[in-house]
């Protein structure tokens, strides 16, 4: 037969599901404002400085030779966020949200 639970354990455990919820809740709010941060533009210094281009399929293989086809930004392990999403936050732009078919000059593959 089971012990009545405390009331410290209980209110421990009732703090503990408040926090649960708070934590959640600050996921949620980082998600929704990662996925309102304003898409990379090419024209971008930064983005200019290491050849991003919104489409890994027009990267000129003679001008960037490091590149290689199926090189793409959901394939890099710089790529955060969901899945699926076709604009996601990379570790280099900050901020800023790339195309996940784009490329840049330090793709680095993915695990
Ligand atoms: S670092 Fe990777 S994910 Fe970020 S823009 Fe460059 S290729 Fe895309």
């Amino acid at each position: 037969m089971s012990e009545p639970i405390s009331h410290s354990r209980r209110d421990a455990l009732k703090q503990f599901m408040l926090l649960c919820g708070a934590a959640g809740a600050l996921q949620v709010t980082r998600s929704a404002q990662a996925a309102d941060a304003p898409h990379l533009a090419p024209a971008d210094p930064t983005a200019t400085a290491l050849a991003y281009h919104e489409d890994a399929k027009t990267v000129d293989a003679k001008q960037f030779p490091t590149y290689q086809p199926g090189q793409m930004c959901s394939t890099c392990l710089q790529l955060q966020g969901k899945e699926g999403d076709a604009y996601r936050p990379c570790n280099i732009f900050a901020g800023k949200l790339v195309n996940a078919n784009g490329w840049c000059k330090v793709w680095v593959k993915k695990a």
